[in-house]
């Protein structure tokens, strides 16, 4: 599934495509993905110039010329594909569609942005452009965690008297917008605090540790999907999905890359999610 950095990449990977052009046709191949598409989604595409590519949380919003704005969320297994980019150095021949590709948008450049979306867990929508809070996946959103509302005194304040995990609090969004599972036990191993710790009950310092350590694991996996995405873009035109080495996710049973630590890495289930984390170091 994936969480902000590889959302990131995808819209940094889309930008130049995008950015600036005009969409001269989108094609929608379904009614829906996972809600229906909102009404006449393909004429209101249609010929229409996307301004600016943003992201927020884990949604890619595209300001269009007409006043509206383009949500894209990848939902579980959704893909982008560019295909015939004559704006980059790379030229991926436009290729037969395939049975997931839902939307196509055939931008008057020439390129091609394909939607492609197994589960059908992703969804896209159409909204006024400015109305991102009254969206309802956008409306209860917590701060942006590279953003400058996502502070110290802000995750201090959030985690004041709050008897979860601090894991299961560092997923709630409405605390902070866009941290998902892998990056979380990334987190809190790199911070040596335990993921069943209650949030409340830990040291306002320690706390206040935790921002620049969010800060810190999304940069660096963004900067790893920015190389990654010059590989995608020269393979087959795919952006989002690059292999990480996690130091704890999916390590169960490894030992402990803490310099010093014996521990070996455990995994737990937390709230039906899988957590990853070192007995000795995390406390
Ligand atoms: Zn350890």
């Amino acid at each position: 599934m994936p969480e902000l950095p590889e959302v990131e990449t995808v819209r940094r990977g889309l930008a130049p495509v995008m950015e600036g052009q005009r969409i001269a046709l989108a094609e929608l191949r379904r009614t829906g993905l996972r809600w229906p598409f909102p009404e006449r989604m393909a004429e209101r595409l249609t010929g229409a110039r996307v301004e600016r590519l943003r992201r927020r949380s884990k949604y890619i919003l595209g300001d269009l010329d007409s006043g509206e704005t383009l949500l894209i969320h990848l939902g579980m297994s959704g893909r982008m594909l560019i295909s015939g980019t004559p704006l980059g150095k790379f030229h991926h021949e436009h290729p037969a569609p395939e049975k997931h590709d839902h939307v196509v948008l055939h931008m008057e450049s020439g390129a091609r942005v394909t939607f492609n979306d197994a589960r059908r867990f992703g969804a896209m929508d159409l909204f006024a452009t400015g109305d991102d809070a009254a969206h309802m996946l956008l409306a209860k959103l917590g701060p942006e965690p590279l953003g400058n509302a996502f502070n110290e005194s802000h995750l201090v304040a959030a985690f004041k008297g709050k008897s979860a995990p601090v894991k299961a609090a560092l997923l709630d969004q409405h605390i902070v917008a866009g941290l998902g599972n892998i990056y979380v036990c990334e987190v809190l191993h790199r911070a040596g605090i335990n993921p069943q710790r209650k949030a409340g009950r830990i040291a306002a310092a320690k706390v206040a540790g935790l921002v620049p350590i969010i800060r810190e694991v999304l940069l660096q996996a963004i900067a790893s999907g920015g190389s990654s995405l010059k590989d995608y873009r020269q393979a087959d035109g795919e952006l989002g999905y690059f292999q990480h080495t996690f130091r704890v996710y999916d390590r169960e049973g490894a030992p402990c890359p803490t310099p010093g630590c014996t521990g070996t890495i455990r995994r737990i289930v937390q709230s039906g999610r899988s957590s990853f984390y070192c007995p000795v170091c995390q406390r």
